[in-house]
C-alpha cells in the first residue's frame, strides 16, 4: 500500500460481541466490512450484503469498525458463567487489515484481554501479523496464529485478493503455526504448483486445506470433486511427512 495515509475508519456500535458461529466455534468480528475485498467472492460480503448490512463490493471494502468492541467484551466475559475455551478473530472480517493499522490495534487489545481471562485465540488473516503477538508477557495463552494463503502468484492475489497483503510479506509474518489454504483455485480458474505453495510453509505447526465455493467459476461437479481430493492427499501426505496437523476436505 502507498501513497496518502487512509482516513481513519467510520465506526458503528453494536449491541454484542461474542458469539458462536453456526460453524461450532466462538468468534468475535469487531469490524463491518473488510477492504481486502476478495473477489472469489467472500462469503462474509455475500451475507452481509444478503441482510442488508451494506449495499454493495464498493460499500464492504470500506470497513467500519466497531467502537464499543472492548467495552461490549468487558461486559460480556463478566456476565459469563462458562467461559469459551477458545476465541476465533475473524469469521467476517479480517483482524490485520492491510491500510487499516487501527484495527490491528484493537485485535491486539481483543486478544490480550482475552487471554487476561485465560481465553486463548486463534487469528487468521490475509494481512500481516504483527511481532507484538509473539510477546508471552502480553499475550499468555497459547494462541494460533494463521495466515490465509493459497497461492504464491502476486498477479493471482492482484485479480482475487486485491486488498490482501503481498504472499512474501504474508508468509514472512506467518511463521507461527496455521496456515490456511482455502479457497483453493481449481485449475480452470488458476493453474498452479501445490507443491511449491507447501514447500514454502513447511514451518507451519498446522495446515488446513479446503476448495473453492460460492462462485459459478467453480462448479462443484464430479471432476471438481475428484481435484479437491487428490490435492487434498497431496496436503494430507506433506503433512505427514513434516509432522504437520493436517485438516481439509
Ligand atoms: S480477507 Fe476474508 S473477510 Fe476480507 S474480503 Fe477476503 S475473504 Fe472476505
Amino acid at each position: 500500500m502507498s501513497g496518502a495515509p487512509p482516513k481513519p475508519l467510520e465506526t458503528i456500535e453494536r449491541k454484542s460481541l461474542l458469539y458462536r458461529s453456526g460453524l461450532g466455534f466462538d468468534c468475535i468480528n469487531h469490524v463491518l466490512g473488510c477492504s481486502h475485498g476478495c473477489r472469489y467472492p467472500c462469503y462474509a460480503f455475500l451475507m452481509a450484503r444478503h441482510h442488508g448490512r451494506v449495499r454493495d463490493y464498493a460499500e464492504w471494502c470500506r470497513p467500519r469498525i466497531v467502537g464499543n468492541a472492548l467495552a461490549l467484551l468487558d461486559r460480556e466475559l463478566e456476565r459469563k458463567r462458562v467461559l469459551p475455551d477458545e476465541v476465533h478473530l475473524c469469521l467476517t472480517t479480517d483482524p490485520f487489515m492491510v491500510g487499516h493499522p487501527e484495527v490491528g490495534v484493537m485485535s491486539l487489545a481483543i486478544v490480550e484481554r482475552l487471554n487476561r481471562s485465560g481465553i486463548p485465540v486463534s487469528v487468521l488473516s490475509k494481512g500481516i501479523l504483527p511481532e507484538e503477538l509473539a510477546d508471552r508477557r502480553r499475550f499468555p495463552a497459547d494462541n494460533t496464529h494463521g495466515i490465509s494463503l493459497v497461492s504464491l502468484d502476486e498477479g493471482f492475489r492482484r485479480e482475487w485478493e486485491p486488498g490482501a497483503a503481498l504472499y512474501a510479506e504474508r508468509i514472512a509474518a506467518g511463521r507461527r503455526t496455521l496456515v490456511h489454504i482455502e479457497p483453493y483455485p481449481t485449475p480452470a480458474v488458476f493453474e498452479q504448483d501445490l507443491e511449491a505453495i507447501l514447500a514454502e510453509v513447511a514451518f507451519a505447526d498446522h495446515i488446513y486445506f479446503s476448495g473453492w465455493n460460492y462462485s459459478p467459476r467453480v462448479r462443484r461437479d464430479n471432476a471438481t470433486e475428484a481435484f479437491y481430493h487428490r490435492q487434498s492427499r497431496v496436503v494430507e501426505r506433506f503433512c505427514a511427512k513434516h509432522g504437520i496437523d493436517y485438516q481439509g476436505e
